[in-house]
Parts: C-alpha cells; sequence; structure tokens
C-alpha cells in the first residue's frame, strides 16, 4: 500500500463518478454511517462509498485498490470483529443496494447486496415462500449467506448457501462477473462459503420454499436446572427430523431479572405433527413455561431480535463449533450463566442437522457439513466504562469452555482474536482450493477485512 492518507483531490474525483454518495469526515451523516451494528467497534474511515449500483462497486473498488487503500465491505454491519468498517481506509458501503424482486412462479429471489433478512422475509412471505435465513432479523442477507448462513429452515432446506443459485460478484480488478454453477463455476464455489474473500456481491439470487405458518417459541426452566435440561437437550437433538430445530439459551429473564435456560423450538411443516415432534421438549422438568405457539414464519424470524438486533450495544463474541456436548462443557457454560455480568449477556447452542449436513464438503466451499453445535457466548452490555468487566466475564468463560469444543468455528463468527490455525480448520479440507482460488481472484488480498483466506506466497 502506498503510505500517508488519501489525498483529497482523488477522494473528490470519486466522489463526482458515484452515482450514490461518498461520504468524508467533514460531511453530515458520517457520523452515523461510520458506526456498526457493535458500539465496541470505534473506527473512522476516510471515506464511506453509498454505493447506488453495481457500478458504484466497480469504481469504488478500483479506487481503493488504486489508492492503496484498507477496504471493508458492509451490508448489514453484522460483522460482530466490526470487519464493515476500518480506521483511514474506505468502506464500500451497500445498504442503497435493498431491491428484491420474488419470482414467484420460479420460486428465486434476486435479492441487492444491501437487504437485511427481515425485508427479504417479509418480501418472500407475500408469496408463501421463504429461504434459509438469519435468525435475526436485521442481519444482512449477502454477509450471512457467503459464510454459510445458519437459520431455522437449514435442517429442511441446507444452508443459506446451499440456496444460492447465482451472484454478481465485483472481483478486486473491478470486473463485474455473474456467476452461477455453469459460468465459472469455480468462482461460484467459492462465494459458498468463502465470505467476502472474492469479492463484493452487488446481487445474488436465492431459491425459495414454500412456507407458511411454523411452530416457534422458547421453553423456560430455573438456572439452577441447566445441566439437566443440557442433557435433555443433546439427546433431543440426536432425534430431531428434518423439519424441526432446537437450540438452546442460557440468558437473563427480561422480566423477571433472573438467569433461566431455555429451549428454543421450531418447528417447518404441518403443525400437528410439529406438536408430537415437540412435545417431550415441552413437557421435559416440567418447565416454568411453555411459550411454544403456532406463529407466522416472519415472526418467528425476529424472536431473538430484543437485544440482538439492537444497533450500538457493547459486544464481545467467542464461539465454536462442537460435535459433542460433554459434562466438562455444560459445566462450563452453566457456571458461566449464572454469574453472568450482564443481563443481555448468553451462552446460545445452534444445531446444525439434517439438509445442511447431507452435502458434501466439496461441493460448496462450506466444509464443515457434520451434525454439531454452533456454540455462541456472547458477552453484551450498555456502559463503554464497564467493558472489562464483561469481557473478563467472556474471557474466563471461554477458557473453561473452548477446550471442550472443536478447534473450528462457523465462518461468519471468526474475529480477530481467533488464531490463524483456527481460521484455517474452519475452512477445513476446502482451504487449499480456496487459496488457490483467491490467488486466481485477488493475488494482492485486497478483501482481507474478514476470515482472512491468504493467498500462496507468489
Ligand atoms: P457486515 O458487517 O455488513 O459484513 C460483514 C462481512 O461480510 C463484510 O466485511 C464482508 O466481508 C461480507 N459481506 C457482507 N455483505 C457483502 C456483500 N454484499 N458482498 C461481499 N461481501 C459481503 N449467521 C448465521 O449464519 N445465522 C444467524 O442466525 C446469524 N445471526 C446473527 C445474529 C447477530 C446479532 C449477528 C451480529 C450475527 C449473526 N450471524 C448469523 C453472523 C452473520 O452471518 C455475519 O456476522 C455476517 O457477516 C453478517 O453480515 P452483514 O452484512 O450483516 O455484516
Amino acid at each position: 500500500g502506498r503510505p500517508g492518507p488519501v489525498r483529497d483531490e482523488a477522494l473528490a474525483a470519486l466522489a463526482a463518478d458515484l452515482h450514490g454518495t461518498l461520504l468524508r469526515p467533514r460531511d453530515d451523516g458520517y457520523d452515523a454511517a461510520r458506526r456498526v451494528w457493535n458500539g465496541n467497534v470505534d473506527r473512522r474511515p476516510a471515506a464511506i462509498a453509498r454505493c447506488l449500483d453495481a457500478a458504484d462497486v466497480q469504481r469504488a473498488v478500483g479506487f481503493a485498490r488504486d489508492e492503496g487503500l484498507l477496504l471493508s465491505v458492509r451490508g448489514g454491519g453484522h460483522s460482530a470483529p466490526g470487519y464493515g468498517t476500518n480506521d483511514g481506509g474506505l468502506v464500500v458501503d451497500l445498504s442503497l443496494l435493498r431491491t428484491i424482486t420474488v419470482d414467484q412462479g420460479a420460486r428465486t429471489a434476486q435479492v441487492g447486496g444491501g437487504v437485511v433478512w427481515r425485508e427479504l422475509d417479509e418480501a418472500t412471505q407475500r408469496a408463501g415462500l421463504a429461504t434459509t435465513g438469519g435468525t435475526v432479523s436485521n442481519t444482512g442477507v449477502a454477509g450471512l449467506t457467503l459464510g454459510g448462513g445458519l437459520g431455522w429452515l437449514m435442517g429442511k432446506h441446507g444452508l443459506a448457501v446451499d440456496n444460492l443459485v447465482s451472484a454478481e460478484v465485483v472481483t478486486a480488478d473491478g470486473e463485474l462477473h455473474t456467476v452461477d454453477a455453469d459460468d465459472e463455476p469455480d468462482l461460484f464455489w467459492a462465494l459458498r462459503g468463502g465470505g467476502g474473500n472474492f469479492g463484493v456481491v452487488p446481487s445474488l439470487r436465492l431459491r425459495l420454499h414454500p412456507v407458511s405458518e411454523v411452530l416457534g417459541g422458547m421453553v423456560v426452566h430455573p438456572i439452577d436446572r441447566a445441566p439437566e435440561v443440557l442433557r435433555f437437550y443433546r439427546d433431543f437433538c440426536a432425534t430431531l427430523p428434518d423439519e424441526a430445530e432446537a437450540y438452546c439459551a442460557l440468558l437473563t429473564d427480561p422480566q423477571a431479572g433472573v438467569p433461566v435456560i431455555a429451549l428454543l423450538l421450531g418447528y417447518n411443516g404441518p403443525l400437528d405433527e410439529g406438536e408430537r415432534v415437540l412435545r417431550s421438549a415441552r413437557e421435559f422438568g416440567p418447565p416454568l413455561a411453555d411459550l411454544v405457539a403456532p406463529m407466522p414464519y416472519a415472526a418467528r424470524q425476529s424472536m431473538l431480535d430484543e437485544p440482538n438486533a439492537v444497533h450500538g450495544l457493547h459486544r464481545y463474541w467467542r464461539l465454536a463449533f462442537t460435535e459433542q456436548l460433554d459434562d466438562g462443557l455444560i459445566e462450563a457454560v452453566t457456571a458461566a450463566a449464572a454469574g453472568a455480568t450482564s443481563p443481555l449477556s448468553a451462552v446460545i447452542f445452534f444445531y446444525v442437522h439434517g439438509a445442511a449436513t447431507r452435502v458434501a464438503p466439496e461441493d460448496t466451499a462450506f466444509a464443515a457439513r457434520r451434525a454439531q453445535w454452533d456454540v455462541d457466548v456472547i458477552a453484551q452490555w450498555t456502559e463503554a466504562g464497564e467493558s472489562a468487566r464483561h469481557t473478563d466475564w467472556l474471557r474466563s468463560t471461554w477458557a473453561a469452555a473452548e477446550p471442550h469444543m472443536s478447534g473450528s468455528a462457523y465462518v461468519n463468527h471468526l474475529g480477530t482474536d481467533d488464531a490463524p490455525e483456527k481460521v484455517r480448520a474452519s475452512f477445513g479440507t476446502n482451504l487449499d482450493r480456496l487459496r488457490r482460488l483467491k490467488a486466481r481472484y485477488d493475488p494482492g488480498n485486497l478483501f482481507r477485512l474478514n476470515p482472512n483466506i491468504a493467498p500462496p506466497a507468489p
């Protein structure tokens, strides 16, 4: 990269070229636009390019490359480590790319690179359709999909990447490609699990499925029952048909203000069958409360929004996959939950199974095709001055839990505190092919603010 700050004249020329707008530190709106979901991330890019179309993305990418600027790509802004912003570089902000076109006959949706799940779910549900998507409704569709995409429909319809039909992508050389299984299949393969490593996606096409009313909701137990609930949960997950999902969260009950453990249950199929499949998980205990009920799919998709969708809270996350929920892990998370320093902090287990695990690891770049839990340890708090206390809680929780989990994680959850070995392990057996493709499409590693696939040395 070129030393020193980017020249004002160069930025002025970029601003004049864009159909959208370029926000610089002196512009109105810059301060709001530099912020992301994680309030802990406080960075000041040299400029934020609010792209209006794919041509703008091409200009912005070319500019960052030619000026040697650090480049961030931002869709929904939900990267926990804050990859969607940076200090002193350029942000390619896709938030204006919000077009959604649902083709009801073909059961596909063409989705702009800045669309968030709430918008896509609303649009597809009008046609009685949906696709596997995030469990918090203002997460970006493209960012979530490119890294894999876990959600309530994955047991039945696979991961979000398994529903990717085609994508537009602007590569580091500034070229706009449209890729699918037939056109540039290598690049299409790399996009399905390689995250933001291969370029910027101004729009993508997703396959849709009929989804109507679903069962959803949580079953709540007191925290002192956590070990038995988690052991029940472990065994229950092993019995799930594709239509069912079961997550588990140790969190603070927002009404009562006490720590609890909750099973988060879902069923995507005939309601009476769902009642039968979920019955044992609703009766076990018995629970303090059983809130499982039929609801519109979009309502289940926003069930976890409070407080997770709120932009600006301070956050620190550590995450890993595990194929076993052993007693040591159960003990570690139970102790952590009982001693949580913030009522907004939580430990959540997401169970990956069914169709999401029946794709061969080499068929898409997303290699982790095993039945397993994505375990998220989440510290969230409101006061910047209290950060040390809450990050200490997270670090000690993680130290106790990590030895009981695998050395890999869901790519979209990797952060700056994850060791390079863990990043490599998370791409698994696909790492070598991904590195060769990275060398072809991004030899200079322009797209490096992400769980990075470093190109091999030339
Ligand atoms: P951003 O911060 O805008 O982008 C993150 C990175 O994604 C970018 O730096 C870039 O590398 C890449 N990216 C984003 N958009 C594009 C694009 N159009 N083209 C190219 N690259 C792009 N994941 C799940 O699978 N399932 C979940 O249920 C889920 N829930 C979540 C809930 C919360 C509250 C949060 C914070 C995250 C969750 N995630 C989930 C993880 C999520 O998938 C990743 O954080 C993802 O990167 C978010 O995308 P974004 O566009 O919102 O974030």
